[in-house]
């Protein structure tokens, strides 16, 4: 019996998990566990069906993105949520170009939403820069361009070789994609939409998103639009991000380019990325890859899978439980709750048992709770989830507390209690949404503090 997706009229947000090979695999269970429990304190309807498509299955049975896979998403579920591909035992990475581009290509997921946000003044490499400085939106064509494959060598191996890769771009493609820039641009009340291309030499390709470009704009009078060739981007971007509220641009151009914002806003395991066919279902991932020379020691930053599940949450018109997820990192930024790749020393899994507002009640007598120590989360296996609402301080005497917003006092922290540190974290009105049930439990994790990560300054 096929799923129906919850656009359709299902009893469920219908979202698709492919955590895929690496770091993917740590950040997208992470990932999961925050979008279920805050879509369980709102009683949203949320359904997972995790899928093992990656490198494993690839080298084990040959397959990289089974038949009837893109039809199966296209018609039965909402959203997917992708890790990320690519494995050293697959040099030609044959799989992750399978998997994901054949997703945005037969998806036909047209729009890549890769948001650059800075939400912590410390996190930006750039001098004087501060959060309000650094907050834009790239729009990256994707699906034509260079990455349709299109190409081929003559003389391989050879001192003649040739190798021919095309540049592919249709008038259809770039008109929806400057369109969509500019229809989120005016729903957003932004008033700068910059195309940046490189017509200048690319005249054939690039010609066309010139004249596309000079077409559409006259649709949109009320927003400042202009256009920059994208060596001078790059430049501008850099020199004055403030200069920028939206940018629409080609597929190469928008890749390098995002990553460029990426690390402008702290790097890759903070930024999030959207790949969209409004209306359909889309696909929302973080923008880095898998990572392989970290994966595998739980030092992957969860974070940039927590924003794209925000993205994913609001593009099911879920506001407030992205709102939540969104705050609930800045918070963590704030007090430098970060892992190694931001100077600090916590591990991928802290942060699900920072953000949620769960009670854990443990099943044994003296679980281990040092969750500064490189302990597992399923050593912290509950017995039970329930929300915190519905518990009365002291009522579960080995219970674990996992959350932000829980508070007895207006003190924010207290340690080292007989060997235990309790923990009431401030009740500000960003982690407010995660914690409405605020002051009537307490958070009890043996020896769990350690000193304040450093800032990535003082590293
Ligand atoms: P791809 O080509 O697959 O997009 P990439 O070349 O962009 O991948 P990544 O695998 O994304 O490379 O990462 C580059 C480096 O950035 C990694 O080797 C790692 O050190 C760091 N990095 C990326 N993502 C994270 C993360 N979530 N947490 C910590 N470090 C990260």
């Amino acid at each position: 019996m096929p799923g129906i997706p919850l656009r359709n009229g299902g009893p469920a947000a219908r979202i698709a998990v492919i955590p895929g090979d690496g770091i993917g695999r740590e950040v997208t269970p992470q990932a999961v566990k925050v979008i279920r429990a805050a879509t369980a304190l709102t009683k949203r309807p949320i359904e997972f069906v995790e899928f093992d498509w990656g490198a494993d299955k690839y080298l084990r049975e040959g397959i990289s993105l089974p038949p009837g896979a893109v039809e199966m998403l296209r018609d039965e579920f909402d959203a997917i949520l992708f890790g990320a591909l690519g494995d050293p035992r697959v040099p030609s990475n044959q799989h992750a170009a399978d998997i994901l581009l054949g997703l945005r290509f037969k998806l036909d997921l047209y729009v890549n939403a890769r948001p650059v946000e800075l939400l912590h003044d410390r996190l930006t490499p750039l001098r004087d820069r501060t959060e309000k400085d650094i907050r834009l939106m790239v729009f990256r064509e994707n699906t034509e361009g260079l990455y349709v494959g299109v190409g081929g060598f003559f003389k391989k191996g050879t001192a003649d070789e040739i190798a021919v890769q095309e540049d592919v771009n249709s008038r259809k493609g770039v008109e929806r994609i400057i369109r969509y820039a500019f229809e989120y641009a005016r729903q957003n009340g932004l008033k700068r939409v910059c195309m940046s291309d490189k017509s200048n030499a690319m005249t054939f390709a690039h010609d066309l998103w010139q004249r596309v470009f000079k077409t559409v704009r006259q649709e949109y009078a009320d927003i400042d639009s202009r256009h920059l060739y994208i060596d001078t981007l790059a430049m501008e971007i850099v020199r004055d991000p403030r200069q920028f509220d939206v940018i629409v641009t080609c597929n190469l151009f928008g890749d390098i380019i995002s990553d460029l914002g990426a690390q402008l806003a702290g790097g890759l395991g903070l930024a999030p990325s959207a790949n969209i066919h409004p209306g359909k279902t889309s696909l929302f991932e973080p923008v880095h890859g898998s990572a392989p020379n970290i994966a595998g020691k739980g030092i992957a930053n969860p974070l940039g899978s927590v924003l794209a599940s925000a993205m994913m949450l609001e593009y099911l018109g879920w506001k407030p439980e992205a709102g939540a997820l969104r705050n609930a990192v800045r918070a963590a930024l704030r007090q430098n709750y970060v892992t190694p790749d931001l100077g600090g020393d916590k591990r991928c899994w802290h942060f699900y048992l920072r953000f949620t507002n769960c009670v854990i009640i443990m099943p044994s007598r003296n679980p281990p709770m040092c969750a500064h120590q490189a302990t597992p989360p399923e050593a912290l296996v509950p017995s039970a989830l329930i929300p915190a609402r519905n518990c009365r301080r002291n009522q579960y005497p080995r219970m674990m507390t996992a959350g932000i917003g829980i508070r007895k006092t207006n003190t924010s922290v207290r340690t080292r209690a007989r060997g235990y540190s309790s923990m009431y974290a401030p009740m500000t009105p960003e982690i407010a949404p995660l914690a409405p049930s605020a002051g009537t439990v307490e958070l009890r994790l043996k020896r769990t503090w350690s000193k304040p990560a450093p800032s990535p300054q003082t590293r």
